[in-house]
């Protein structure tokens, strides 16, 4: 089982598709183990986005990640961060694939919906920049059984 960091930004929240895009996780058989509502400060945005402060376009994506609430949340699933990216699709949503969130839902490079950890070191440091381990909750749904054989992990 693997645990990733997605993050429903503010164009998400603005737009009421939390709910629609937490089902398509939901349906695909990723548990929630966490989730949580807030605001990004710009501190917690440079951290976030550490890979990318120096990048001229970082104070726009400064200023759109922290211009309304976001939805912080832990999914957990087998290869759950392989499965999220993909179901996110590329980053511009003009080019993302159709049938993934970013490519149904948005035109935008920016504006793109969710953000979902790009690897297992990404998603570690990610779940910690927004979680306290206690904030983590470890249970295993009474539907696991129905959802894939014992022999798949
Ligand atoms: P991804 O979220 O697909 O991993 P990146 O890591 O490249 O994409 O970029 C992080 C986020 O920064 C993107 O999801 C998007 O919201 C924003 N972004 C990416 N490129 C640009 C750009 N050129 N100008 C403004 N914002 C951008
Ligand atoms: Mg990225």
């Amino acid at each position: 089982m693997e645990r990733t960091f997605i993050l429903f930004k503010p164009d998400c929240v603005q737009r009421r598709l939390v709910g629609r895009i937490l089902a398509r996780f939901e349906d695909k058989g990723l548990n929630v183990v966490a989730m949580k509502m807030l605001t990004i400060t710009p501190e917690l945005s440079r951290q976030h986005y550490a890979e990318h402060v120096q990048k001229g376009w970082y104070p726009t994506l400064e200023a759109f990640i922290t211009g309304g609430p976001v939805v912080a949340a832990v999914l957990e699933g087998l290869e759950a961060i392989r499965v999220v990216r993909e179901m996110l699709g590329a980053t511009t949503g003009l080019n993302a694939a159709a049938g993934t969130i970013r490519g149904d839902y948005s035109s935008s490079r920016q504006m793109n919906l969710v953000h979902g950890s790009d690897g297992a070191e990404a998603a570690k440091r990610e779940i910690a920049l927004y979680f306290k381990p206690e904030e983590l909750v470890d249970y295993q749904p009474t539907i696991t059984k129905w959802m894939r054989a014992a022999d798949e992990g």
